[in-house]
């Protein structure tokens, strides 16, 4: 059964727009929710590339319950995706309004995208956001709308323990920074991954009402696997240094948000082993890759072949900077000694 409209919430945002590609990839009619007001350059590029793809733009704000049960009615919305960022998870409440209001939403997925947030128990202040994304899991049972929960883990990319968006960042070319003894693993899952087996899920009668958790064994990896496998791109060794538990915890405990949460997040995935010490257990759980068994996720090698392409296009220029930073790409693409 293949249902029809769907409204994509975020589109414009980090992991929306990897939703919003992938609904437009599967063919379906994908109309995308934006917020009224001014856009930057990147983000007019993002509206005419979507479009150009099949995308329909419609206006409203999840925080107008007016604005958006008229996109929805309007539109004969069917399938809600909402990818609003953390610092807005509750707008969703008045979403979930008017989603009930509507009445004929045959699926919603809510703004997760991460850890199954009724499991993990990260230190202040990542309780902040789970507290938030739990509000909005009871507002939804609550109000008998169907739903799936997409747990997908981490996000292909170098885990800084300071940036929300890491995959917008290459790996590190000056030293790593391991957590503890960088040995706890954890499920890395390529942007464009999170997006197509997110809208698999959308049409799936098997996984109304459940929790999807994204646990690829070809993905499972611990922080030295990610640097062992970024020095092969590389070509060269970097110096590694240690992050400790109590440097997460104390720039935890700094509250500056978004950065504290991110390093408590940080915490429980590399000290605590949140994604990887529990079991489906519960009869609402569900695992993509059992779901999909035909479907391959793309590695982190491939991932990080990528990401080295990318450091090699860019022109090295000075003066150095921090991470990430030019004089570092100038090591990786110039030829070092055999050591
Ligand atoms: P972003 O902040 O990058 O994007 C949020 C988007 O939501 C923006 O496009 C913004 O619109 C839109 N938005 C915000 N408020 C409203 C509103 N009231 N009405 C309509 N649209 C609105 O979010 P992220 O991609 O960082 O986060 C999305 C989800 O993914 C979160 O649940 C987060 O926790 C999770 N996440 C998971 C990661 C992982 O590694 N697994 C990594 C990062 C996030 P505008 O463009 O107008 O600002």
């Amino acid at each position: 059964m293949v249902w029809g409209r769907t409204l994509v919430i975020g589109s414009l945002g980090f992991i929306g727009r990897f939703l919003a590609d992938a609904c437009l990839d599967a063919g379906r009619p994908t109309y995308l929710l934006v917020r009224p007001g001014g856009k930057s350059d990147a983000k007019t590029i993002a509206i005419q590339s979507l479009q150009e793809k099949g995308a329909v733009i419609v206006h409203g704000s999840i925080a107008d319950k007016g604005s958006i049960e008229k996109v929805m009615r309007e539109n004969g919305i069917e399938v809600v995706i909402s990818a609003v960022g953390g610092e807005r998870i509750l707008d969703q409440l008045v979403l979930v309004d008017a989603i009930k209001s509507v009445g004929n939403i045959k699926r919603f997925l809510p703004s997760e995208f991460g850890h199954d947030i009724d499991r993990a128990d990260p230190v202040e202040p990542g309780t902040i956001l789970y507290s938030a994304k739990r509000k909005v899991r009871r507002a939804i049972e609550d109000a008998g709308i169907p739903y799936t929960y997409i747990c997908c883990n981490s996000i292909a990319a170098w885990p800084y323990h300071d940036n929300t968006h890491p995959a917008d960042v290459h790996p590190p070319l000056d030293c790593f920074s391991i957590y503890s003894h960088g040995n706890v693993k954890a499920y890395f899952v390529a942007g464009s991954d999170i997006g197509k087996f997110t809208v698999k899920t959308l049409d799936d009668p098997r996984v109304i009402n459940k929790t999807v958790h994204f646990q690829p064994l070809t993905n499972l990896l611990s922080v030295n696997d990610l640097a062992s496998l970024w020095e092969d791109k590389i070509h060269r060794k970097l110096p590694r240094e240690t992050v400790s538990e109590k440097d997460l915890l104390d720039a935890a405990a700094e509250m500056i948000i978004p950065q504290s949460i991110v390093a408590a997040l940080t915490h429980d995935i590399f000290i605590k082993g949140c994604q990887v010490n529990y079991s489906l257990d519960k009869p609402t759980d569900a695992e993509v890759t059992s779901l999909y068994p035909d479907e391959a996720f793309k590695t982190i090698d491939e991932c990080f072949s990528e990401f080295a392409r990318k450091v090699v296009d860019v022109p090295p220029k000075f003066p150095a900077k921090a991470r990430g930073g030019d004089a570092a790409t100038m090591l990786a693409i110039s030829p070092m000694p055999e050591e």
